[in-house]
């Protein structure tokens, strides 16, 4: 596959691991911002929303919102609508009900299935695509920055990122590795 450097691409190895990704991710975002999900049923987006409004500090479980079009959550730092536009008719439903939501500057949005609504969603957002991997709790997450601003802001969440999954990852509460030389008594 093409690599693209403005991308970020990690494998996850568990649900747990996908929603601490997207936790890492939740500081940098801000209201306005619109964070398209793709990736086949079960890949793991509402997983990924669950991570994002435990990020926000929203205690409510999240749930798909496949059968109400978006759901909306007020309780976090900022609020979060949750869209899943799977069926293709929603296009118009979008259209219809939830197109200003897009362009709302007091909300965070994320939407399953962004990539079906692609021209509805404003120039600059964030793509986050989830695919399978080669285990059964494995998935390929490679998040794209669409517009220059996400391209500068993602910096700042690269080595988060990158902490997160180059450290002892079967292991999270080892010490971290000694930087430099030992000390002397220790020689
Ligand atoms: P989607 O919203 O993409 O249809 P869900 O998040 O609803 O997917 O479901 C993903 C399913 O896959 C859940 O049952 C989750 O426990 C499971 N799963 C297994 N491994 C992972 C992983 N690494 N990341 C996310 N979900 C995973
Ligand atoms: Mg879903």
């Amino acid at each position: 596959m093409f690599h693209h450097p403005r991308n970020l691409a990690m494998q996850s190895r568990s649900p747990e691991e996908t929603r601490r990704l997207a936790v890492a991710l939740s500081p940098v975002l801000r209201p306005g911002d619109v964070i398209s999900l793709g990736g086949d049923l079960g890949a793991g987006k509402t997983t990924f929303v669950q991570g994002l409004a435990a990020g926000l500090g929203i205690p409510d479980r999240v749930t798909s919102p496949s059968f109400v079009l978006m759901k909306e959550y007020l309780a976090g730092r900022y609020p979060l609508i949750h869209m899943d536009v799977y069926r293709l008719e929603r296009m118009q439903e979008v259209v219809d009900l939830g197109y200003d939501e897009f362009l709302d500057p007091s909300h965070i949005v994320v939407v399953e299935w962004g990539d079906m609504v692609e021209p509805l969603l404003p120039k600059e957002h964030l793509s986050i695509q989830i695919g399978y991997g080669d285990a059964e709790t494995s998935r390929d997450i490679t998040i794209q920055p669409k517009g220059a601003q996400w391209e500068t802001r993602l910096q700042g969440v690269r080595s988060l990122v990158d902490e997160l999954f180059s450290v002892d990852r079967d292991n999270p509460l080892a010490p971290p590795p000694p930087k430099g030389p030992p000390p002397q008594e220790m020689l």
